[in-house]
């Protein structure tokens, strides 16, 4: 049996494409995957948007051109947590009081997110990160010479100076998955529902592939208002989940929710080797 850790708390959302957002103190310009709101219009939807179509350092890219040298090992630990859904139709913002920095930086909608609220971390490239969330993606947004895997898994993470570091997993068709299962049970239909279920536990852990060599480059967030400064991490071994576990995401979602591809410019993409 995995240790109980009791403050922990998962949140998921289930959210819509091109959502009107409720009025608030600031109205948020709407944005989607789809026509007038989708991807290529992101940059002239609003100024606050404009390095969606500025930024010379845009994720996601296309994996093909990497340089093999020996990046240190990510050094994951992610510790369990019980199971606390909700689906509350548009955004993460009531979830937790985060700070304005790292709230303007999380998917608003169109995304299917677990939200984590502490001690899981990672070391990477010298720093530490704290897990904030995961979200998976319909079909893939990073691609390894053009092809997309059918998902892709973001553990979205932060250190103490606020700077990003994403994980990012393919996800393969294959064997059926139990943690994504145990996802899939819970992710609720509803907006405005919430499941609290204090019977099962996530550990991320399970969602990473055995062997942990990776790309890794600088990039951005893959939704709007696309701020750069996040460091990326691929996994390069995908994890396996079944057809139908990738319909039935689809069908939750509604829609895909990827960004093509972006110019990769001056950057490189190292490999672990
Ligand atoms: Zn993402």
């Amino acid at each position: 049996m995995r240790p109980l850790m009791r403050n922990i708390l998962v949140l998921f959302t289930l959210t819509l494409p091109v959502l009107t957002l409720h009025a608030a103190e600031s109205e948020p310009t709407p944005w989607g995957y789809e026509g007038a709101h989708g991807p290529l219009q992101w940059g002239n939807l609003g100024p606050e948007f404009s390095l969606c179509d500025k930024g010379m350092s845009q994720s996601p890219i296309d994996l093909l051109r990497s340089h093999k040298i020996g990046l240190d090992d990510i050094q994951f630990s992610y510790k369990d947590a019980p199971f606390h859904v909700i689906n509350n139709g548009h955004t993460l913002q009531e979830l937790e009081p985060l700070s304005e920095t790292v709230k303007s930086r999380y998917p608003k909608h169109g995304q299917t997110v677990v939200h984590f609220d502490k001690d899981s971390t990672i070391m990477f490239d010298g720093d530490l990160y704290l897990l904030e969330q995961f979200h998976f993606h319909y079909p893939s947004e990073h691609t390894v010479d053009q092809r997309h895997y059918p998902m892709e898994l973001h553990l979205v993470h932060h250190n103490e100076r606020h700077e990003a570091a994403v994980i990012a997993v393919f996800m393969e068709e294959g064997k059926h998955n139990p943690f994504f299962e145990t996802f899939l049970e819970h992710a609720p239909a509803k907006i405005g529902e919430v499941i609290d279920d204090h019977e099962h536990f996530v550990n991320p852990n399970d969602l990473l592939p055995k062997r942990r060599s990776y790309y890794r480059y600088f990039g951005s967030y893959t939704t709007p208002p696309c701020h750069e400064g996040v460091i990326w991490a691929v996994m390069h071994d995908p994890i396996q989940v079944s057809a139908e576990q990738i319909q039935r995401f689809r069908t939750l979602l509604g829609h895909n929710n990827v960004r093509p591809t972006q110019p990769l410019h001056k950057r490189f993409v190292l490999e672990s080797q």
